[in-house]
């Protein structure tokens, strides 16, 4: 018979053994390819790729596609082809669901080919909406930008003489990621900064920041600085920068800018290829 002294230290091991198992589960993961290109495992085992452009120049692991496992939900901010990246070709590979705007959702399945029942109602919304992901633990926010949101060849035909060549393909979006017993990341997308990101703290406490600095075609160093400190991230990682000379933003003027904000401590500098865990 097992002494009631020693029950309870068994007990407390393995409500220990259980305390540490839970924390260890807790993990996040995040791997960025390059460009607004990542993908996240969350702690229930999900797997999400925003803006998949896994063969963006950046990247240095050529085999990228080939090595995605378990891919439950491709979200896509809007429609240029260094965001809708290689989803097509992911999702007949993986099943993955799309979650993007409805508009973009319908031009990708007709003009795109990507697989009808992987893009239905249930995963396409619109901005202020919010998303349940229950294969990957998550839900997502879908939150606005300041862009575009154009299909372009090569992706689509050529059009016909006379007719237009860019498709308008929904709203351009960010996404604010809840996930379970993980962080809550905010995808600024392709944006300017815009006061509204004041709102998106109201909702959503966010743990880390995916933030576009590259300039030309969106904020720059100084710009997401300001939308850095609107948002109220504890962690930001620049993005969007880089892979072409025409995005000349760098992590060193974003820290400088972040620093005369007092906020260059939250800044992470990640590389396409590295993986952090939350
Ligand atoms: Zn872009």
């Amino acid at each position: 018979m097992l002494h009631l002294g020693k029950l309870r230290t068994v007990l407390l091991a393995l409500a220990m053994l259980a305390v540490t198992a839970s924390v260890a589960q807790a993990a996040t993961k995040l791997h960025w390819y390059g460009q607004a290109a990542f993908r996240i495992e969350t702690p229930s085992g999900g797997v999400i790729l925003i803006d998949p452009w896994l063969t963006v120049p950046t990247n240095p692991d050529k085999e990228s596609i080939a090595k995605l496992g378990r891919v439950d939900y491709i979200l896509i901010t809007h429609g240029h082809g260094d965001h809708v990246g290689n989803a097509v070709e992911i999702a007949k590979k993986t099943g993955a669901l799309l979650v993007t705007s409805y508009g973009l959702q319908y031009n990708m399945k007709s003009m795109l080919g990507y697989p009808e029942n992987q893009a239905t109602a249930a995963t396409g919304g619109n901005v202020g909406g919010t998303i349940d992901l229950p294969k990957a633990g998550a839900k997502v926010t879908i939150v606005n930008a300041i862009h575009a949101s154009e299909l372009t060849p090569p992706m689509i035909p050529a059009p016909a003489p006379g007719q237009p060549s860019a498709v308008t393909s929904g709203n351009p979006v960010g996404f604010v990621l809840q996930i379970t017993d993980g962080p809550t990341i905010y995808h600024t997308g392709d944006t300017d900064v815009f006061s509204d990101m004041k709102l998106i703290p109201e909702f959503n406490k966010i743990d880390l920041m995916l933030a576009c600095i590259g300039g030309h075609f969106t904020m720059d160093p100084v710009r997401a600085a300001q939308a850095v400190e609107w948002v109220q991230p504890k962690q930001v990682i620049p993005m969007h920068f880089g892979t072409y000379p025409i995005l000349a933003g760098t992590p060193a003027q974003f820290k400088t800018a972040l620093d005369k904000r007092g906020l260059g401590a939250r800044m992470i500098e990640m590389k396409p290829g590295e993986d952090r865990v939350f």
